[in-house]
């Protein structure tokens, strides 16, 4: 099949692309590198079903006919979303609805990232998919949470307006190799921070929690998710819950570093709580997570040793 996957160059969106490739698909992979990185597809050079193209989705293109669409473009790190916050917005807008034209011109069946940050600061904990959410709308991370949720609202109506074959994850935190080292995210900068014995910044008191899922747990709850009739959303994440503390102390271990820790200042906003309930996923797709926290870090050690290197 022809696969068009929008954010190609990002973590998640390379790893699918991989394995899109993998199971023979063909893929056309669009990004704008604003916060991809070319790096992420250098192996695919030269691979005859794999071609790249450097593009804005929100400008609308044509691709051609394509079979399926994984629409993951959007900045998803709170520091990059905060520094592009119009172009955040635009993306979970302009650049779905583009995306979505794309679907309904072909046919073709259309999958979109979305995220956790749709329950905002969950008052109900774990999160089912059937929790509407606590967000600020007018918050620094309203950029991102309210492009999300506007974004679903956008693929539900084109699902029921325009009979689009849609899909919806809801990605809970998910890490990994090529998860860009310099975003700012909590376990690319505990692992950068603790490879090179730097101070580890713990955010608030880091009694906070959020859920971690391995990236290869991820792509195969995205793939099965993909083969389903599913409209609605659909939690993807690990359900093992650890407090920011405790993740450090794992990244610590892991490492074998004697970093210390550096208690800064809480974002505004920051959710205080994040586990799925992942009820659904199980039922549907038949799908659990496989990787604890330590075994992944494990993985994605060689890969984040290798970012501390000089290129
Ligand atoms: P990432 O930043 O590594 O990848 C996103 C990619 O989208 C980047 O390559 C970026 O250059 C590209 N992009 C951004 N705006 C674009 C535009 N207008 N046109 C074309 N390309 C554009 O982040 P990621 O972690 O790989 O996230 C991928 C998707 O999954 C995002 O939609 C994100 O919201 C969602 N998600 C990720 C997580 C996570 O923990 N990794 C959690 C929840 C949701
Ligand atoms: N965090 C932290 N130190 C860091 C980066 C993040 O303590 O160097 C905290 C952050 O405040 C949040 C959690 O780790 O509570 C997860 O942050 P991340 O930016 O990875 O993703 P979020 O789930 O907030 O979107």
């Amino acid at each position: 099949m022809d696969v068009l996957v929008t954010g190609a160059a990002g973590f998640l969106g390379s790893h699918l692309t991989d394995r899109l490739l993998g199971e023979g698909h063909t893929v056309l992979g669009v990004d704008n590198l604003s916060t991809g990185d070319r790096d992420n597809l250098a192996h695919l050079a030269g691979h005859p079903r794999f071609r790249f193209e450097e593009r804005d989705i929100c400008t609308s293109f044509d691709p051609g006919r394509v079979g399926y669409i994984f629409n993951l473009a959007s900045p998803a790190s709170p520091p990059e979303y905060l520094r592009m916050g119009i172009e955040t917005l635009r993306v979970g807008s302009v650049g779905v609805e583009n995306t979505l034209e794309i679907a309904a011109r072909y046919h073709a069946g259309f999958l979109h990232a979305s995220t956790s940050e749709c329950y905002g600061d969950p008052l109900e904990h774990p999160q089912k998919e059937t929790y509407w959410g606590n967000v600020n709308p007018v918050g620094p991370r309203s950029v991102y949470d309210e492009a999300k949720r506007f974004a679903e609202a956008l693929v539900m109506a084109y699902q029921r307006s325009r009979g689009v074959n849609t899909r919806m994850v809801r990605i809970f935190n998910t890490y990994g190799p090529r998860l860009h080292p310099g975003d700012g995210r909590v376990i690319s900068n505990f692992m950068m921070q603790a490879l090179r014995s730097q101070p580890l910044t713990i955010y608030g008191d880091g009694r906070q929690t959020r859920s971690f899922c391995y990236v290869d747990d991820l792509i195969e709850g995205i793939m099965r998710l993909s083969r389903s009739d599913e409209h609605y959303p659909v939690n993807i994440g690990n359900p093992q819950e650890f407090t920011i503390l405790e993740c450090a102390q794992a990244v610590m271990e892991v490492t074998g570093s004697k970093s210390e820790l550096h208690f800064v200042d809480l974002p505004e906003d920051d959710p205080t709580r994040r586990q799925p309930d992942i009820t659904k996923a199980r039922a549907l797709l038949g799908w659990e997570p496989k990787v604890p926290l330590k075994e992944g870090l494990k993985k994605s050690l060689e890969y984040f040793r290798s970012k501390t290197e000089p290129s």
